[in-house]
């Protein structure tokens, strides 16, 4: 039988996005009017829904592994008009706390909103459609997982899984009712999609991005929504504020940056405060001193890069401000200024992943990306966004002029002549060429395996509407070798460096190199930054760090993976930390 689909009529029009109502925060966060929990009603993408809800990207499966029952779907979509799968309707508008605390379908549509609404806040950014690690479009959320204090991506299984525990008080603590921790989770699904290798064991900063960067999109996520942050800033009966309210001090100490507050408050009732308090650290080059072991460990390092990203904002935030402060400041102002620069630095954290190198890649790598990617798309800056990132990354000893110059040098023009400028926006064999015809001005080491991983095509739009248009290529390269051998390329081409003396001469190792290599509107090569592989100093620090922490493999071998399988390590990342309950 044939199927036949003519489209001689315009069907209804199809929403765009729907607004559906989420926790702002967590149960334990109340709005000061009302005295009810906080919740925003915020928009989400629309796309045909099944029962779950199931979508095109998340498939929400209320299955509980520790009572071993399945709950009954959500239907989001129960109205036939404009279209089956397509008539939203919003079921917990208005409705009382205790049905959004025990109705299991609250738990759903919390996950599935904010999951949703995290991965096109990236796909906006980075003006293209991310796709998973895995070959699947479908990533499972499952809201109530287990019967722990625990909350986890697993590449193997497709899924983010949350955890449910009693805390010391006896209340039922729900990490899917966490906007923070929901944000956090699918973060970390997305990176592992768009740069795979961030989760190969690199240097020490490369270990702590995925919780950083995770800690960056939660907390900027959760304010850029308007009612989130107006509960930081005061009373909303009350419509303005003083300046002294509104110094970045003030605003600093303020709970709404702890992150998994509920969560923290609940599994360590007699310390108080939450998780990570990242924004409370003061400013340091401590964790730049390669033998300092507090600041070695992921979760530390994570935070320091947490700690960066929020003092950028703490000072964008103020600077928006200060035109308008007085006596009396209207509080509608400071929740729009916040919520826009919450908006706004969290696309230019997402916009520089493109421009950084797919391996080995430390935070002077990331604050390069972030500031070449910015230009492209705002080239002018007005409100001094790239400054604040400079001054904020500056205060943890991370210095612009310490950067290295990243934009390709113009000492030869590559030849287009035989490129097809459709095939470079698309076709990974296209780009090996361009790289093989090009080894001298990318400075690629040919002797070593190259792989082109991602040709990615991309329409950028700045704050101000600017469009740019891009292809984004990254390559890796891999090295499998001996510490005998790492030794005698070393003797070789760089004499003073060895591998650590604790690596036995017949150890495996692997080494990686690679790079990204942007092409403008054109096709033409704009923008390179690489880690080549042959930087004998980079690699033996590397396995310095590696053999330090103790991560060898299940056969003795270093540099290959974290020793454990590749699908769970996100759960050992959350279990690694030196606090023992610090697991998610
Ligand atoms: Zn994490």
């Amino acid at each position: 039988m044939a199927v036949v689909t003519a489209f001689l009529e315009h069907s209804r029009p199809r929403p765009r996005t729907t607004r559906l109502t989420i926790l702002a925060r967590d149960p334990s966060v109340l709005d000061p009017a009302t005295g009810h929990m906080l919740r925003a009603v915020v928009d989400v993408p629309a796309s045909r829904l099944d029962l779950g809800p199931r979508g095109p990207r998340f498939y929400v499966i209320d299955f509980d592994a520790s009572e071993e029952s399945l709950h009954d779907p959500l239907d989001l979509a129960p109205n036939p008009e404009p279209a089956p799968g397509w008539g939203y309707h919003d079921a917990f508008a208005g409705r009382p706390d205790a049905d959004l605390l025990t109705n299991p379908g609250f738990r759903a549509q919390n996950v599935y909103a904010i999951a949703a609404r995290t991965l096109a806040t990236f796909e906006a950014a980075l003006g293209r459609p991310v796709p998973w690690a895995f070959p699947n479009s479908q990533l499972n959320l499952v809201p109530a997982a287990f019967a722990e204090a625990n909350a986890y991506y697993s590449r193997e299984d497709q899924a983010l899984y949350f955890g449910y525990f009693k805390a010391p008080r006896n209340e039922l603590v729900r990490t899917s009712l966490a906007h923070d921790i929901v944000a956090h989770e699918t973060t970390h699904a997305i990176l592992d999609g768009l740069r795979r290798r961030f989760d190969v064991p690199g240097m020490p900063d490369q270990a702590g991005f995925h919780e950083g960067f995770a800690d960056v999109v939660a907390l900027l996520s959760i304010l850029a929504v308007p009612e989130s942050i107006g509960a930081l800033v005061g009373r909303p009966s009350d419509g303005s504020l003083s300046s002294d309210e509104l110094t970045i001090e003030a605003l600093r100490g303020s709970v709404l940056f702890t992150i998994g507050r509920q969560f923290g408050d609940a599994v360590h009732e007699t310390r108080g405060g939450g998780l990570r308090r990242s924004i409370e650290i003061t400013p340091t080059n401590e964790w730049l001193r390669p033998h300092n072991r507090e600041w070695q460990e992921p979760h530390r390092r994570g935070e320091i890069f947490a700690a960066m990203v929020m003092q950028a904002f703490l000072g964008v935030w103020t600077a928006r401000l200060a035109p308008i402060l007085g006596p009396a400041v209207d509080r509608g102002r400071v929740v729009e200024e916040g919520a826009r620069a919450a908006r706004h630095l969290l696309e230019m954290c997402i916009r520089a992943i493109d421009y950084c190198p797919p391996i080995d890649f430390d935070y002077a790598d990331f604050l390069a990306a972030l500031l070449a990617s910015d230009k492209e798309v705002s080239p002018d800056d007005p409100h001094q966004y790239r400054q604040a990132v400079i001054d904020a990354f500056g205060a943890f000893g991370l210095r612009a002029s310490a950067l290295k110059s990243v934009r390709i040098k113009l000492k030869e023009w590559p030849s287009y002549r035989s490129f097809s400028y459709a095939a470079l926006r698309s076709d990974p064999d296209e780009a090996f060429r361009f790289v093989w015809e090009n080894v001298g001005l990318l400075s690629v080491d040919q002797r070593f395996y190259l792989n082109i991983e991602n040709v990615r095509p991309s329409v950028r739009v700045g704050p101000r509407g600017f469009v740019v248009a891009e292809t984004v290529v990254d390559y890796v390269q891999e090295l499998i070798l001996s510490a005998a051998e790492f030794n005698a390329i070393c003797a070789s081409e760089a004499p003073a460096i060895k591998a650590p003396s604790s690596i036995p001469s017949g150890t495996q190792l692997k080494l990686w190199g690679g790079g990204t290599i942007i092409f403008d509107e054109f096709g033409a090569l704009k923008y390179q930054h690489a880690k080549p592989l042959a930087d004998w100093r980079r690699q033996a620090a590397r396995l310095a760090y590696l053999v330090d922490r103790g991560w060898w493999d299940t056969k003795g071998r270093i540099g290959f993976s974290y020793g454990d399988s590749l699908g769970e390590r996100f759960v050992a990342l959350h279990a690694s930390g030196d606090n023992p309950d610090e697991t998610w």
